[in-house]
């Protein structure tokens, strides 16, 4: 059986990328963000990976995340990026040796449910500005006190979350940082501050820690700029076929709404994916997927489980065709764009119904 929708996600790509962020920031360690499913690239295929390439830690949303690597083998350090929301939760991530990434007094209460010989491990996540999760600065006095209560705690260190680092003129990066450092000034403890855009664009942010994600996935989170630009490789390739071809006359209205008019006679192709597969409905005319090596543009709205495009570039063009969404030949970050939106979001999005092949 030919499957509809594969996503090919080429691992040694991801071990490529690893290598690029370890030259950008040789003297900090590296915890990959594999949340969410490694970015929708497969969380089990992805963790061993870069455990395999010597990847320092790994970083995951949640508990549940956590225990999916825990049980397929996974030994690597692994933060739990939220922290933990109970007492239960807190046992089972000491049970599991997890990291618990705290941003509350709430979650230090939970942890000091615990006994005294649990073998917890923490970071403080600390807020300077993004106004997300953290402390205040002004807590981490406080913070230090709490240390000292519990010196059987393992202490990681300090972190911090960038609100603009992808936006390389706005000096709020530069304002973030330096808050980080005076809050922290003459306390012991690791840093980290850098998301993949702190570690490509502010090297004041490439401190003990760096946390990228999407640059481990080849994608550049800069606006205008892809991975390739920065010597990343793309690490999945999203594929579907043609299943349907047609011609129609000059006039002729395209799909639901008919929202695309064809402005001469001209062939239509049908290709299976949809917004079933996570190929989002905003996605606009114009969009490009590409056929034989040539470009063919959205003709039409997204449907559940189809798109059709305006084969006029690939004359040649038949059912059977394969058909690239996106992939190193045709950028995420460029195809986000027709949606309004980030590749982040596409890879996330892709459903239960693609094929995954990991090679
Ligand atoms: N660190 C934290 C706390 C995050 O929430 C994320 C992702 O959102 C990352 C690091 C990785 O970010 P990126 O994929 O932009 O490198």
């Amino acid at each position: 059986m030919i499957p509809r929708v594969t996503a090919t996600v080429d691992l040694a790509a991801l071990r490529h990328n690893l290598g690029v962020v370890r030259r950008l920031a040789p003297r900090s360690r590296v915890m990959a963000a594999v949340k969410a499913d490694a970015y929708g690239h497969g969380a089990v295929p992805v963790a061993r990976t870069l455990e395999a390439a010597g990847v320092d830690a790994l970083a995951v949303a949640c508990l549940e995340e956590a225990m999916q690597l825990r049980q397929a083998r996974v030994q690597a350090p692994i933060a739990l990026l939220e922290g933990v929301i109970s007492s239960e939760e807190a046992a089972q991530a000491v049970y599991e040796r997890l990291q618990i990434v705290v941003h509350d007094h709430w979650q230090i209460a939970l942890l000091e449910q615990l006994p005294a010989s649990a073998r917890l491990s923490v970071w403080f996540k600390l807020d300077s500005g993004m106004h997300r999760l953290g402390f205040p600065l002004t807590e981490v006095p406080r913070l230090v006190e709490t240390l000292r209560r519990h010196p059987g705690w393992s202490f990681q260190g300090w972190m911090t979350h960038l609100a603009c680092a992808d936006e390389p003129d706005n000096p709020f990066t530069d304002e973030q940082i330096a808050r980080f450092e005076a809050a922290l000034a003459g306390i012991p403890g690791p840093r980290s501050i850098a998301n993949s855009a702190g570690l490509i664009a502010w090297p004041r942010a490439r401190t003990d820690w760096v946390r990228p994600g999407l640059a481990l996935y080849g994608c550049s989170p800069m606006p205008g700029s892809t991975g390739a630009e920065l010597g990343l490789k793309p690490a999945m390739r999203l594929e579907s076929r043609i299943i349907a071809v047609r011609e129609y006359a000059s006039g002729e209205g395209i799909g639901y709404g008919l929202t695309y008019r064809c402005p001469e006679r001209m062939r239509i192709g049908v290709v299976a994916i949809g917004y079933a597969d996570g190929m989002h409905r905003a996605f606009r005319n114009g969009t490009p997927v590409l056929i034989r090596g040539r470009r063919a543009y959205l003709a039409g709205r997204v449907s559940m489980d189809m798109i059709t495009v305006d084969l006029r570039e690939v004359p040649d063009a038949c059912v059977g065709d394969p058909v690239l969404l996106w992939g190193d030949a045709l950028p995420a970050e460029e195809i986000a764009q027709w949606a309004g939106t980030l590749s982040y979001e596409l890879f996330c999005g892709l459903t239960q119904r693609v094929h995954f092949r990991h090679l």
